[in-house]
């Protein structure tokens, strides 16, 4: 099919860029195009115009930032840096493993190279990838727009499917990715039918060892909920690691069943609930281990 008649701006400056936006309700933002172009050929979505960002300056960083106390930090992405230039970046892979780790299972190279991070997590698809590590790792958006400027948190982002909080005239310029800190590991796993395809089921977690104890444990669940679902999985792991090889059976088995308790698997022609849940546990014992081993070489 082919996408409806539509107007097409390629503002140069961010002011522009939000001013076109303010001034028609029913124009959108064209990043990476990788979503939102399929969405107008299929004629899912018939914006009046777009507004393509592609040449406003200042938006193509990765910016891998020490914190106040020269350990933690993060990692800043501008709008415009593709999956791929982000999952290339080593300085952003050794600030936050879990960037890497998850943005390999995004999509083919191809899509890789023209599709942007930030463009993935304000399309708020509740089965892509970097919504559900950014609201696990407690990142953030900043947004623009002629109203001012302002920060969403990564957990109050997305709302429903394909809808992010963002107000129809708002843009993001970056996001932020805190750092891992120290002590805590990180771990990523999904199902797919092919490598890259959209995961069948997907979970990220993120465990702090203090001592060889966990402190501090949980996973986000991606293509499992209408959105991203971060659970807290320290009850079930509080007393349970030695830090070198792993939580025992029992402890992983009990954070799975926590999960679980937390998620309403949805079924689609892809997969049924039923098989969503029995992914969503099997995944979260696999990614805590490795999480729990991963803090454990790090050290504390
Ligand atoms: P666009 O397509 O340009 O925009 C998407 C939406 O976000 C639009 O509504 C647009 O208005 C809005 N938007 C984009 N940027 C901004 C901004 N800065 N400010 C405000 N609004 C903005 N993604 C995954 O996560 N995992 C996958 O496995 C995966 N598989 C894919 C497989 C295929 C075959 C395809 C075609 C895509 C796949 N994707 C996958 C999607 C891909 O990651 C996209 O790049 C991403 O979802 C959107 O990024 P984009 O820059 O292309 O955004």
């Amino acid at each position: 099919m082919k996408p409806a008649p539509v107007g097409y701006v390629r503002p140069s400056s961010l002011e522009e860029a939000c001013r076109a936006l303010a001034d028609d309700p029913e124009a959108k933002v064209l990043a990476g195009g990788q979503s939102l172009v399929p969405l107008l050929s299929m004629r899912l979505a018939a914006p009046s115009s777009l507004v393509d960002i592609n040449a406003l300056p200042g938006l193509a960083e990765v910016e891998v930032l020490a914190g106040p106390d020269g350990t933690d930090g993060g990692v800043r992405v501008g709008a415009l840096v593709r999956h791929a230039d982000l999952l290339a970046h080593d300085g952003a892979a050794r600030a936050q493993p879990l960037l890497r780790m998850a943005l390999s299972h995004v999509a083919h190279a191809p899509i890789r190279n023209r599709g942007t991070t930030v463009g993935s997590l304000v399309h708020a698809d509740a089965a892509a990838e970097m919504p559900a590590v950014l609201a696990l790792l407690g990142g953030s958006v900043e947004v623009l727009s002629t109203r001012g400027a302002r920060t969403v948190a990564g957990a109050d982002l997305v709302v429903g499917p394909l809808e992010s909080s963002l107000a129809h005239d708002e843009i993001a310029t970056s996001a932020w990715f805190p750092a891992l800190a120290a002590g805590q590991g990180a771990g990523f796993a999904e199902i797919s039918r092919r490598q890259g395809d959209y995961a069948l089921c997907g979970v990220a977690a993120l465990v702090r060892l203090v001592d060889g104890y966990v402190v501090e444990a949980r996973a986000a669940y991606l293509a499992v909920d209408d959105t991203p679902t971060v659970v807290d999985l320290l009850p079930a792991l509080a007393d349970g690691t030695d830090g070198t090889d792993g939580t025992d059976g029992a402890h992983l088995d009990a954070a799975a069943d926590l999960a679980l308790a937390a998620l309403s698997p949805c079924g689609d022609i892809h997969a049924t609930a039923q098989y969503r849940a029995h992914l969503a546990r099997v995944l979260t014992t696999r990614v805590v281990r490795e999480a729990v081993r991963h803090a454990g070489e790090r050290g504390e």
